[in-house]
């Protein structure tokens, strides 16, 4: 049994534990437990937040990108078969036809140590990050 299920249906009485099909009740959990409990049920709510909130952000990218191909397609001699062809092209460009697609970490340009994304300048010797991309940033 997870212990993070545990956790969270504790204190409801007769606790409910979702495994598979079964629904399971849990032995009563020991009353100094009770704050990391709430903790659990609060990391969860963030937890569920957070997935709520990036599932919205991918719906509306799904619908920005699906009305510019429109456009595109509208406006151009584009069609679905070229459309599927780049997708599988640029899903190459890291070296695996797995549905995405992963910038390799850049060298920075001055002392050529690996830069992380999340900074903005190289954090050992402070050179600027450049884009060669506006998906590099992402
Ligand atoms: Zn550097």
């Amino acid at each position: 049994m997870n212990p993070l299920w545990t956790l969270l249906f504790a204190g409801l009485g007769e606790r409910l534990i979702p495994h598979g099909d079964e629904i399971q009740t849990e032995p009563p959990i020991e009353p100094n437990a009770t704050d990391a409990i709430v903790e659990a049920r609060k990391a969860l709510r963030t937890v569920q937040d957070f997935e709520r909130h990036v599932g919205e952000n991918v719906d509306k990218l799904a619908l920005i990108c699906r009305a510019m191909w429109e456009l595109l397609r509208e406006r151009t001699n584009l069609n679905e078969e070229d459309l599927l062809k780049k997708v599988r092209e640029i899903d190459l460009l890291d070296g695996a036809l797995d549905g995405k697609v992963k910038n390799p970490p850049k060298k920075c340009s001055k002392c050529s140590r690996t830069m992380s994304k999340r900074h903005a300048r190289c954090i050992y010797c402070g050179t600027e990050a450049l884009l060669d991309t506006a998906f590099d940033s992402i």
